[in-house]
């Protein structure tokens, strides 16, 4: 292979609030020649996700903090280049965990065969990737059943617009929140959902009883605060949460106060569970066999923003947090 430079991006400081692009820096490195047994792979597609908020804060959580000056990590889709592994053949597409950069080496383990025919291949880090694990699990986790109404927050987001079509596919009546009418329009007229709210155009605990006066057995919540406080004065008897994301908090330099509301949980006999999808992933075959068979029929739509260029992941990943994002926020590697 000749002579190769890779571009990457590394975690320059630690944020304090919101991120901003001087926590970030951009490096080069030289490729070097592959020992026996690595692989080369060029990245197509890198993931950004608020989950990697939590990993440039120093502290332990539970994944391991992302180190100063490193390139920082996350979902990649790439294409082995050259190969001295034998589990791998130039031409092959790979799901690993090395984004951030446009090439990289890495061990056999670390990487994961998936299938070329897929298209778009981005579709890995969305619906068929992590984000739509773990929108599986979280409905799983909670056993959302056909009948039920199910309330789902960040709905026009990667987790929140696969969750709701999946409820909708389980027979559930669907409710979602998302920030601007635009996001709303596309709950409604392109993911099935059956009621969408805005909840920038009013206060969200009133939105939600004007739109769902009976109340909702299932909340999947992906950003905490108000709209968690909210769905617990919806709740109805023996309803149950599934907390699989707070975004709303994920800046606060000091944690905010809990929901004021907590007292529902004993009147209305309700559960809330804690998701991390990476407890998920011997069911992987289970959810691709089960996902992807919805995907090819049709009767799920992998929405995604895709940006271009590796000097967009850092806008990319801060759209996160300013909503910028419909569907799920990929970055194209060209
Ligand atoms: P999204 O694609 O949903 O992107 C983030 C979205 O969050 C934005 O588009 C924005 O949409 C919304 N948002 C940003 N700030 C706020 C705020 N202050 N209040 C309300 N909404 C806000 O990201 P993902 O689908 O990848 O992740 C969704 C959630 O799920 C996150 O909290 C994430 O951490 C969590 N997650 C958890 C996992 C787990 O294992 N537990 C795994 C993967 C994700 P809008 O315009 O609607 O405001």
């Amino acid at each position: 292979m000749a002579h190769l430079i890779s571009r990457e991006i590394r975690l320059a400081s630690r944020p304090t609030g919101l991120p901003t692009p001087d926590n970030f820096t951009a490096a080069q490195i030289e490729i070097e020649r592959l020992a026996e047994g690595e692989v080369l792979v060029r990245n197509l597609f890198m993931s950004v996700d608020p989950y990697m908020r939590g990993r440039m804060n120093e502290g332990p959580s539970y994944v391991p903090p992302f180190q100063l000056g490193k390139p920082l990590e996350g979902g990649a889709v790439g294409k082995v280049l050259e190969s001295r592994a034998k589990q791998f053949k130039p031409g092959d597409v790979v799901v690993s965990n090395w984004g951030w950069r446009e090439y990289f080496i890495a061990a056999p383990k670390t990487l994961r065969l998936v299938d070329p025919a897929m298209q778009p291949l981005s579709v890995y880090l969305g619906a068929l990737g992590m984000t739509g694990l773990t929108a599986w699990a979280g409905l799983k986790m909670v056993e959302v059943k056909a009948g039920e109404i199910v309330f789902i927050s960040g709905a026009a987001g990667a987790v929140g617009s696969v969750a709701g079509q999946l409820a909708k596919i389980l027979g559930s009546q669907v409710i979602g929140s998302a920030g601007s009418a635009e996001k709303t329009k596309f709950l409604r007229e392109e993911c099935g959902f059956d009621v969408a709210i805005n909840y920038k155009a009013g206060p969200i605990q009133e939105q939600l009883k004007q739109e769902v006066p009976d109340g909702i057995d299932v909340y999947f919540d992906c950003v905490g605060g108000e709209t968690l406080e909210a769905a617990l004065s919806a709740m109805r008897l023996h309803g149950r949460i599934i907390a699989c994301g707070s975004i709303s908090g994920y800046n606060d330099a000091k944690p905010r106060p809990g929901p004021a509301n907590l007292f529902n949980f004993i009147v209305k006999r309700l559960t809330m569970k804690g998701l991390i999808v990476m407890d998920w992933l011997d069911r992987l075959p289970e959810f691709e066999e089960e996902v992807s068979g919805y995907f090819l029929a049709g009767k799920l739509k992998n929405k995604e923003t895709v940006v271009e260029g590796l000097d967009q992941a850092v806008p990319a990943f801060l759209g996160l947090f300013a909503g910028k994002n419909v569907g799920k926020m990929v970055v194209k590697l060209s």
